[in-house]
């Protein structure tokens, strides 16, 4: 066992954590040291156990450890460890190729995404996606359709042009004078649905006003960029696919694109492989990143079509898209992906999701008659419980008290990492959590809940 404080002075005299206030270690927000994963579980240098309920930022889905996806690492890595992908190319990156766009949405009547544009994390991704969007229109000789639509509460990533698209105050705030100009439509969330508005009609009112703000900007407009069903960083709020499918209609009505972040609901996350097929929708551009490898390494995707990847074909090189990472296209992340995606297959995942899933939603009723809890929804495999000061949407805590922390602190403490957003309380858990686990996890929710609203 390795000694747990010697770890937490080591890494707070030089590691700078992301998304943290530093000052707040390790007293208001403790510091866990991790050694090992097993399935579901991170185990700290001290040997306890916490069940990772929110699949390490979302990017874990079969498992920490899992020896498959370990192996085929190992495999690669002494094969061919990495190779720059300009001038050359690798099996793993064609066989991923391949393999992601077989399972990519597809819509009839539609051009298919048809390559696959590589990266290392999801926000270089969405900076992909962004570019190819305006540097297409450019190259047909479009350059005033230069602006992106990007919805309320959306979350594309922290690098500045995934911020741009950002609407998460908290991240964005700081940096706007930075940013490029985007215009923001309303979030279709079903959370601000009016009493007695049903959550389609809710997002169909939001259509109608991206409707209207296309009527107004589409000819300077080069894409939209969406998070289909769960705006995850924005509070995991859901919405009807109505929404996408209208939204897909008027893109092509103003000849505008459709980017997809699929970073975070992709890889069985809501149901299905992606969120966009259930709304029977095909996206112009698709980014994926976090499960592509099953949590194993940064990897991310950016997918587009036939026609956008000729809009690039010519004899000059500025009309290229010269975009390059170094890790572009990295062999071990591409084993890992072809890994990730076999075990889909091996192991039926989707299938057993769907038992997964019916299971969290059951186990999510009790809690949803907590008084504090303001809403208890689910998306697939992914289960939030919005808390609030009496228990409706109006009256939210004071962010003065930090529910979420005080939340995040008690359920710790109880072996189970719940990472709050804001006062939004979620599982996310990696799809082989067991049975055990579940009913585990529900109770020190339960229990969390209770403690901390109980003097607020
Ligand atoms: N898009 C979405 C929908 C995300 O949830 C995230 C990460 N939370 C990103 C983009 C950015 O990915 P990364 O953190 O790998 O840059």
């Amino acid at each position: 066992m390795i000694a747990d404080r010697d770890l937490v002075e080591r890494d707070l005299a030089a590691v700078w954590h992301p998304c943290t206030q530093m000052r707040e270690h390790p007293d208001v927000l403790p510091l866990v040291p991790v050694v090992r994963g097993e399935g579901a579980w991170l185990v700290g240098a001290d040997g306890r156990r916490y069940l990772d309920a929110v699949s390490s930022w979302w990017t874990n889905i079969h498992g920490h450890g899992e020896p498959r996806i370990a192996a085929a690492i190992a495999e690669q890595a002494r094969t061919l460890e990495h190779v720059l992908l300009a001038g050359f190319t690798h099996p793993s990156a064609i066989a991923l190729a391949e393999q992601l766009l077989a399972r990519a949405p597809r819509q009839a009547g539609r051009d298919p995404l048809a390559k696959v544009f590589y990266a290392d994390n999801g926000s270089a991704a969405v900076e992909v996606a962004l570019k190819m969007a305006f540097h297409w229109f450019r190259n047909r000789g479009e350059p005033e359709r230069r602006k992106f639509i990007a919805l309320h509460n959306g979350y594309h990533g922290e690098t500045l042009g995934a911020l741009a698209v950002g609407d998460i105050p908290l991240y964005r705030r700081i940096y706007a004078p930075l940013l490029a100009e985007a215009i923001f439509a309303p979030s279709p969330d079903a959370y601000a649905a009016r009493p007695g508005q049903s959550a389609e009609e809710c997002a169909l009112e939001a259509a109608d006003v991206l409707a209207s703000l296309l009527d107004a900007h589409g000819q300077e407009v080069c894409a939209l960029i969406v998070e289909p069903l769960l705006q995850c960083a924005g509070g995991m709020r859901m919405y009807h696919p109505a929404y996408l499918r209208r939204v897909r209609e008027l893109c092509d009505a103003h000849g505008v694109f459709l980017i997809a972040d699929e970073i975070a609901s992709g890889f069985g996350r809501t149901g299905t492989l992606f969120a966009c097929e259930q709304a029977g929708i095909q996206p112009d551009l698709m980014c994926v990143s976090k499960g592509l490898t099953g949590g194993f390494m940064p990897l991310a995707a950016t997918l587009a079509t036939q026609a956008i990847y000729d809009g690039f074909l010519d004899d000059s090189r500025e009309r290229a898209f010269l975009h390059s990472h170094s890790y572009t296209g990295n062999p071990l992340g591409c084993a890992a992906g072809l890994a990730s995606l076999a075990i889909f297959d091996q192991d039926g995942v989707l299938e057993r999701n769907r038992a997964t899933s019916m299971r969290m939603g059951e186990l999510a009723k009790d809690i949803a008659t907590l008084p504090h809890v303001a809403d208890a929804r689910q998306c697939g495999m992914v289960v939030a419980f919005e808390l609030t000061r009496d228990g409706n949407k109006a009256t939210p805590f004071d962010p003065s008290l930090r529910i979420g922390l005080q939340a995040y602190r008690a359920a710790l403490a109880r072996g189970v990492v719940l990472r709050p957003l804001g006062d939004i309380l979620y599982w996310m858990p990696p799809y082989c959590i067991d049975d055990n686990a579940l009913v585990q996890l529900a109770e020190v929710t339960a229990t969390t809940i209770r403690e901390v609203t109980a003097c607020a």
